[in-house]
């Protein structure tokens, strides 16, 4: 068994040892955080007897969860790695299995993610008959203010149960709570608030949690809500052995509620600070300091390595994004021929559909890759829906045709399919075909199936005379899908559409001396990425959105389409104005810092259609220290006024006096669904009266954007 004590510093294996009382650990990344709660995970068992499940060890995010868990696992016997090495999340559910019969719920109680999520406020919005300019996006938003700041448990979940399932619902996020309630389904944010609901108020379930665990640690904790730090104060009471462990530097989920500043005023009886990386080289650490140096609301920190540089960073700008994608895959091969294996390498990005770029780089090359914790580009839904029109016009085959039928709905159910289906197969016929020869029968003949007949036979029709992109966004509108997905309004599944269209765009320009460039002959040319093979042996270059590689680190790691606008995120910024443009700068900070060996940031020029976008730079490029890092291909110094100028038209756009740090009565706001309103009361736990045009509601500070003063 490994030794505890190996490879671990002073200030390290004094904080293993510290194990009584409330301990702190902050430090930046790759200082061994977690290798320090691995290893005092060990020290409790190996040499205290402690029993595994009296330790409860939490994170954020699956992946860091299970880096945790796989560290921990070198450390100690098998039967010691147990299932309270999870995240907070994953805590909750074995924690209401075991209580939630306490407030009438069964034990095996269902959980909804966010695709439920939308199912069932679907159905609350069809039953209401809500307004068709209410997305669902807003509705959800809704739903979650409304549990932040109210009692929903107390006041709708436990009273009276039955009449109110019978009894009309009062209002339309009522309802959706009582729907959930028929189901006995929870989403993520009541797995927290029914774990503090139970903790508060049953003190037997109280007493018996806080005494299950004598020992709670917890990593990246600075990403915890209010509610998430309530749950661990309370666990850890009894005890009172709490050993905390994170770096306000890497804190990248405010957006979604997280309070780093518990952590900062957390009161320990111990605080260790841990300065050595060993993770990077000094020229990555040089790389990560002087961009995240930019930050104004840091506490700024000396790490240092001894780590020799043996590569130094480098930015790659390239002329097109498809010279980006060729010139990673290109890397990486390169570094393959000099004897790395392909799990060496980590692309990571800002958002998901920046994928499409490096995926179709990466098959061109023959470079298997997977997408961790995500969807390849080309199997997400949005993106069959969309390219199942194009197929059905151009093949008319039945396979996307079924696809597409009732996507948006046109009320041509499963029966209608069975019937359309026992007739093609009669006559031997595409069901397309079918459908089109017999639309007059009474089962099909509907105005939106005949609707659906046009618009297919009429961009058939349309031939060459239309370019793929504008027969797409024909198609987007007049189908219906576009308003669909609107109206869902997952800002996720709309940028990926908006991707495609860039990238046919892109496609159109590229082959633009081809004369007649037809459907037929882009879908063939894409059928290189819609039909490859996945089968995965061996190692793969892993792709993944930033925050999905928070806590885990690779030898190379590519941060890629690092354009103005799109990282930083010009939306976050508009939306969280200085808060928003830190935390971006924090989220480039993880990215690097997730790198031992290599560091390569790529970018390229272009118009991005979606964005309506011309590409610079991203000013994070310009912020790392020209010495830090190596230039490879060709720069014009005018591109970096292109960024100059986007940065300061954004700045100007969000006035630099109104980071929100308490507001006052007379305060004017806006929210992003109720408008602009006027604070007229100020209440504890940063909720505000406002009143919205004479309507009065009560919204939690990080859903506002100050206005100024009345
Ligand atoms: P992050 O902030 O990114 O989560 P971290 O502070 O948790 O980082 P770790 O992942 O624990 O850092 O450590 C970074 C790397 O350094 C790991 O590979 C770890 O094994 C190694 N490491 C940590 N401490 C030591 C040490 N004293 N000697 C040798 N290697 C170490
Ligand atoms: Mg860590």
């Amino acid at each position: 068994m490994v030794d505890i004590f190996k490879n671990l510093n002073q200030n390290q294996i004094e904080a293993v040892k510290t194990t009584e009382g409330r301990v702190r650990v902050v430090a930046g990344a790759g200082s061994g955080k977690t290798r320090v709660l691995a290893h005092r995970y060990a020290y409790l068992v190996r040499e205290f007897g402690i029993s595994s499940s009296n330790i409860l060890c939490m994170t954020f995010t699956n992946k860091a969860a299970q880096e945790m868990k796989n560290r921990i696992a070198k450390l100690v016997d098998k039967a010691y790695v147990n299932d309270y090495i999870c995240t907070i999340h994953s805590f909750c559910v074995k924690f209401l299995r075991k209580e939630i019969h306490r407030i009438g719920y069964p034990k095996n109680f269902a959980i909804i993610d966010s695709l439920d999520e939308k199912a069932l406020a679907k159905d609350v919005m069809a039953e209401m008959e809500l307004d068709d300019a209410y997305t669902v996006k807003q509705f959800l938003d809704e739903v979650e203010i409304y549990k932040s700041i109210n009692p929903y448990i107390e006041q709708i979940i436990l009273p009276d149960r039955k009449n109110q399932l019978e009894a009309k619902c009062e209002s339309y996020i009522i309802c959706y709570i009582l729907l959930q309630l028929e189901t006995f389904s929870l989403d993520f944010k009541d797995l927290i608030e029914y774990t503090l609901y139970i903790l508060n108020n049953f003190e037997d379930a109280k007493i018996y949690w806080q005494e299950q665990f004598n020992y709670i640690m917890v990593d990246e904790v600075q990403d915890c809500s209010r509610s998430d730090w309530k749950i661990i104060d309370i666990l850890s009471q009894f005890y009172n052995n709490l050993f905390i462990v994170g770096d306000p530097d890497q804190s990248i989920y405010e957006w979604r509620g997280a309070v780093p500043e518990n952590f900062i005023n957390f009161k320990s009886d111990r605080d260790f600070i841990l300065d050595e990386n060993y993770r990077s080289t000094q020229n990555i650490l040089n790389v990560a300091n002087s961009i995240i140096s930019n930050n104004k609301k840091r506490i700024p920190k000396n790490l240092y390595t001894q780590k020799s540089s043996d590569y130094i960073a480098v930015h790659f700008h390239g002329k097109s994004e498809e010279e980006e994608g060729n010139w990673i895959a290109n890397q990486i091969k390169s570094l393959v021929k000099q004897g790395y294996d392909y799990g060496d390498f980590a692309v990571l990005y800002r958002a998901s559909f920046i994928s499409r770029v490096i995926e179709q780089a990466l098959l061109k090359h023959h470079i298997k890759y997977i997408v961790w914790g995500g969807v390849r580009f080309f199997e997400r839904k949005e993106i069959k829906d969309v390219l199942g029109y194009l197929r059905l016009i151009s093949y008319k085959d039945d396979l996307s045709f079924k696809r597409i039928i009732n996507t948006p709905s046109r009320k041509f159910g499963k029966v209608s399919l069975k019937k359309l289906q026992d007739l093609a197969n009669e006559k031997k016929m595409l069901l397309y075909d079918t459908l089109v020869k017999y639309k007059d029968l009474p089962v099909f003949n509907k105005k939106s199936i005949l609707d659906f007949i046009n618009l297919i036979e009429e961009c058939r029709a349309f031939g060459t005379t239309k370019s793929i992109s504008d027969l797409l966004a024909y198609i987007l509108d007049a189908s219906g899908l576009i308003s669909m997905y609107r109206k869902d309004s997952d800002q996720e599944q709309l940028d990926n559409i908006s991707e495609l269209i860039n990238s046919i765009k892109y496609y159109e320009v590229s082959n633009a001396e081809e004369e007649n460039l037809s459907l037929d002959i882009y879908l063939q040319d894409i059928s290189l990425y819609t039909n490859a093979d996945y089968k995965n042996s061996g190692t793969s270059v892993k792709l993944m959105t930033i925050h999905q590689s928070k806590g885990l680190e690779f030898p190379f790691v590519f941060v890629c389409n690092l354009t103005e606008g799109i990282f930083p995120s010009h939306r976050s910024i508009r939306e969280r104005k200085r808060d928003g443009e830190e935390e971006e700068r924090r989220l480039m900070y993880v990215a690097v810092t997730r790198a031992e060996k290599g560091l390569f940031l790529t970018e390229s020029e272009g118009y991005n259609s979606s964005f309506k976008l011309e590409k610079y730079p991203s000013r994070f490029i310009k912020e790392i220290d020209e010495n830090l890092i190596k230039v490879d291909g060709k720069i014009d110094p005018i591109l970096y006024k292109g960024t100059e100028y986007l940065v300061n038209s954004i700045e100007n756009e969000i006035n630099p006096n109104d980071v929100i740090e308490g507001l006052n009565i007379g305060d004017r706001v806006k929210h992003k669904i109720f408008g602009e309103g006027e604070i007229v009361g100020v209440n504890s736990g940063h909720s505000y009266r406002i009143n919205f045009n004479g309507k009065f509601r009560t919204i939690l500070e990080e859903f506002l954007i100050y206005l100024g003063k009345k």
